[in-house]
């Protein structure tokens, strides 16, 4: 995985490249299913981070685990969500989950600005592009990381209001709620 660029310097690593250290899954199961469907051992590509059917396969498992449970939870009437990263393409390129495509009931985006140093109408964006790589399969409720608002509350309204104008069924928040908080979700 590549953490968000503001995590880079807490964790001591510059991942303006994908590391080998960080880039799973190269066991043993993975190789012989990618093997079986292509004839090809990922780890003889001089650079499988490049290869468009290796990172497909590694999206279709994750897709698989995911669909898996939430199978499990369908059958017995649960719904299931999942906090996920940002927006599908930031998803799928750090983290490969290719969320458009699970069986969710909702999905609440860590639409952290700050670990992305982007500004709050960022988040505006994020949603936008979530709401339209859904096609309205199951709503996005924008997940917004107090923190990350250093107690600006005039922004934390902007954000909640850039989210719902985007498409955004709601909101979910990280973090303390206070009463402060509260009275800045207020449309
Ligand atoms: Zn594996």
């Amino acid at each position: 995985m590549i953490l968000p660029v503001n995590l880079w310097s807490k964790y001591g690593i510059d991942q303006s490249k994908e590391l080998p250290e960080y880039d799973f899954c190269y066991c043993e199961t993975c190789r012989n299913l990618y093997r079986q469907q292509t004839g090809k051992d990922p780890l003889d590509l001089e650079h499988p981070d490049q290869s468009p059917s290796w990172r497909r396969f590694r999206y279709e498992r994750i897709n698989n685990v995911v669909n898996t449970l939430a199978g499990v939870a369908h059958q017995h009437k649960k719904p299931i969500s999942a906090a996920v990263f940002p927006t599908p393409e930031i998803a799928k390129r750090i983290v490969r989950q290719d969320w458009t495509n699970w069986n969710l009931d909702a999905v609440m985006p860590m639409i952290y600005h700050g670990f992305y140093r982007e500004n709050v109408d960022w988040i505006g964006n994020a949603v936008d592009e979530g709401v339209k790589g859904l096609h309205g399969k199951f709503p996005l409720f924008a997940g917004l990381f107090l923190p990350d608002f250093n107690g600006n509350y005039a922004d934390l309204n902007l954000a909640v209001n850039l989210a719902v104008k985007n498409g955004a069924a709601g909101v979910s928040i990280f973090g303390d709620v206070t009463q402060e908080v509260l009275k800045a979700l207020k449309l």
